[in-house]
Order: C-alpha cells, then sequence, then structure tokens
C-alpha cells in the first residue's frame, strides 16, 4: 500500500499542474451517469446477436455491477475512477504473472495519472523517501484505446470456419482497404492531432465500430497497457536506480520540487525485456494469445514512433526527432532490440508474433505518410501541439 505521504505528494502536484494549465476538475454529474447508461445500452445492443441470451444478461449485470462499486470508490478529484480501476486491475493481473514467473514482486506503487507531457508513462520519487510514483500520462488509457481501435479500422479481416476472425494485417490488403475506405486513415489522423492538440484523445470525432474489429481493439488496447506498466514493474524488480533529476514542466509543490527518475539506455532495455515478460504473462492470463501480447509491447513503441515525430513537425515543420538520449533510447532502437530479445526463442509462435510487428509498423507507417502533409499544413497554419509535450 501506498503511503498517506505519496498521496498527498500525488494530489499537490495535480493541484499545482491543474492551476498550471488553469484548469479546475469537474465534479461527476447525473449527466455522466446518463452517458454511461446510454454507453451501456449500446454496447449491449451490439453485442445481441453475437452471444447467447444468458451471456448477454451476465454481460449487463457485470456492467452495471462495475459502474456501482465505481461510483462508491474513493478517489482524489483529480483523476477518474474508471481510469485508476484499470490500472490496478492490470497490477492485478502483472503482479500475478510475476509471483508466478518467480520473481520476487514488490509492493505496489501508488499509480495514478497526470498529464505529465510525456506520451507514457513517468517514474518518480516522494520526495525525502524512496518510495516510487508510477505515474501515466492522463490520457494514455485513452489514446492506447482509440489508437487500437482506429488500426483496428483500417485493417481487413476474415472470418474463421471456427466462428472467429484473422485480421490481416499484409501491407497490399491493408492499402486496398484504404483507398477503399479513406476515411480510415483519417480518423487515425484526427486522434492523433486531437491528443497533441488538446491533450484530449476523446476530442477527436467518435464512430462506432463493428463488435469483431472492436474485441481485436480491446485486446490490443489491453496488451499495450500491460507492456507499460509491466515495464515500470520491470525497473523496480531489477532495481534500478536511475539517476534524479527535477521534473521538467511539472511545476510542483513549493516545498519540494518533483524530482522524476531517469534511467540510462541499459536500463531501459533491461526494463522493456522484463516488461515483455511480465505482460505476455499477464495476458495471458487474461486469455490473449503470444502474438497479441508482443504486439502490444511492439505497438507501443509504434505510437510512440508517430507521436514524437508528430510533435517534432507540429512544433518545428519538420522531424526532427531529437530524442534524449539520456533518458530513453529513440523508440525505434528499443522496438528493434525488443524484437531480438523475442526472436532468441525460435518458435513458429515466436517467428508470428515478430511478423505481426513488422507488419503493423508497416501498416502505422501508411497511416503516418497520410498524416505528415496535414500536420506540415497546419504548422504553416500556424497550429502548434500543446506546449506540455515534451519533444
Ligand atoms: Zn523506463
Amino acid at each position: 500500500m501506498a503511503s498517506q505521504q505519496a498521496r498527498q505528494f500525488l494530489d499537490r502536484m495535480h493541484e499545482s499542474v491543474w492551476q498550471g494549465m488553469g484548469l479546475v476538475p469537474r465534479p461527476r454529474s447525473t449527466e455522466d451517469d446518463a452517458v454511461t447508461e446510454r454507453l451501456i445500452d449500446e454496447l449491449l445492443r451490439m453485442r445481441t446477436g453475437l452471444v447467447s441470451p444468458e451471456q448477454l444478461d451476465e454481460l449487463r449485470a457485470g456492467l452495471h455491477e462495475n459502474e456501482k462499486h465505481l461510483r462508491a470508490m474513493t478517489v482524489s478529484k483529480y483523476e477518474n475512477a474508471r481510469t485508476l480501476q484499470g490500472l490496478h486491475k492490470m497490477a492485478d493481473s502483472v503482479e500475478r504473472a510475476g509471483r508466478a514467473l518467480g520473481f520476487p514482486v514488490p509492493q505496489r506503487p501508488l499509480l495514478g495519472t497526470l498529464p505529465t507531457g510525456r506520451v507514457n508513462v513517468m517514474t518518480m520519487l516522494v520526495p525525502g523517501t524512496g518510495e516510487h510514483l508510477v505515474l501515466f500520462e492522463s490520457e494514455f488509457s485513452g489514446f492506447a484505446y482509440l489508437s487500437a481501435k482506429a488500426v483496428a479500422e483500417v485493417l481487413p479481416f476474415r472470418r474463421t470456419p471456427e466462428g472467429g476472425a484473422a485480421f490481416e494485417l499484409e501491407a497490399g490488403k491493408v492499402r486496398e482497404r484504404l483507398a477503399r475506405h479513406p476515411e480510415s486513415a483519417r480518423r487515425f489522423g484526427e486522434l492523433v492531432r486531437a491528443y497533441l492538440e488538446t491533450g484530449v484523445p476523446y476530442n477527436a470525432p467518435q464512430y462506432l465500430q463493428d463488435p469483431v474489429r472492436n474485441t481485436w481493439a480491446q485486446m490490443l488496447c489491453d496488451s499495450v497497457q500491460l507492456f507499460a506498466l509491466g515495464h515500470e514493474y520491470g525497473h523496480i524488480l531489477k532495481g534500478h536506480l536511475g539517476q534524479q533529476r527535477p521534473a521538467a514542466g511539472l511545476g510542483g509543490p513549493r516545498e519540494a520540487d518533483p524530482e522524476e527518475l531517469a534511467w540510462s539506455n541499459q536500463e531501459e532495455i533491461e526494463a522493456d525485456a522484463q516488461g515483455l515478460s511480465l505482460s505476455v504473462a499477464a495476458g495471458q492470463s487474461r486469455g490473449h494469445d503470444l502474438p497479441i501480447g508482443f504486439l502490444g509491447a511492439d505497438f507501443y513503441f509504434t505510437m510512440t514512433h508517430v507521436l514524437e515525430r508528430a510533435i517534432s513537425v507540429l512544433r518545428h515543420g519538420h522531424e526532427n526527432v531529437s530524442a534524449d538520449a539520456t533518458t530513453h533510447p529513440p523508440s525505434v532502437l528499443r522496438r528493434m532490440i525488443l524484437r531480438h530479445v523475442l526472436s532468441r526463442q525460435r518458435t513458429p509462435q515466436v517467428d508470428a508474433a515478430i511478423g505481426l510487428g513488422e507488419n503493423m509498423e508497416q501498416v502505422v507507417e501508411m497511416l503516418w505518410r497520410d498524416l505528415r502533409p496535414r500536420l506540415v499544413d497546419a504548422y504553416r497554419a500556424g497550429v502548434r501541439p500543446l506546449q506540455r509535450w515534451q519533444d
């Protein structure tokens, strides 16, 4: 359990960051409850006919039960109960997987969110203690979900005789679908821009998705987040010390400037390998197979690389990614090393997993080629990313 001191520290940091952005948290309203009810109805409607009536009843009961639980949760006014619940469920899976693999699983760090301006996750120390805080960028999980949804929209799939679905990531097939459905590439671009220009990926125009695509997207999103969290557990498990440095751009409570932990390249690479084994095992316990588990990690870097380039184009008019080599080796290098680590086990499943990652990289490159000129135009028209995004 995280200490009271850690919670108070995070709360004060939230307060100062929100104030710095000129924002105050909006309390939950009855309108939010009504929106949730409508979404549950919509979700059940989309599943009708795909699952048995009993399964549908079970799903309905489960969703309502969860809503009740969420409303009863006491969380800081700066946190979203649903996001926090998701993080803790993931931590349960990662910790269980770690114990099953025989790792000395540490006490759970304080998990939270903050508009950090880092496109993923950062680790901080509670001042004057050795206690870790693992902070996800506030909209990280929303972005993980919507980007998985956006790529699921781009991929052709066919029904298998067993009643499942096989997604096609081969470049030629994807290109054909993109030519027939140019709106799917446009949606991807709208998502990236909404995230970088407003900080809120859900500000991009929303759309309904076929349940088969959506199930796959949710699995991919789950894998991305498990890897992001598994990576942070990797640092703690490996006993990495990192280097404390002022957390740029976060302001922070006046009595103690927040410090973040900056890891060496070697530490990042070790945490990636550790995070991969944790997240794949955690994913398997949630019913995901190894390829989708690996794809989550691979896609995490692929999307990070898109965001880094998009920030650069919107800010400078060109993609000159000056990745700060002292904290994070460029995402492309880490992705390459991750594939290399996995390729040491020569099994057909591993080969399939790596192939999936490589194909996804090509698919996302197609989307990037569509988006890049739009970003250049936006830059020329004076559009800039939010100040807080670090490039
Ligand atoms: Zn790291």
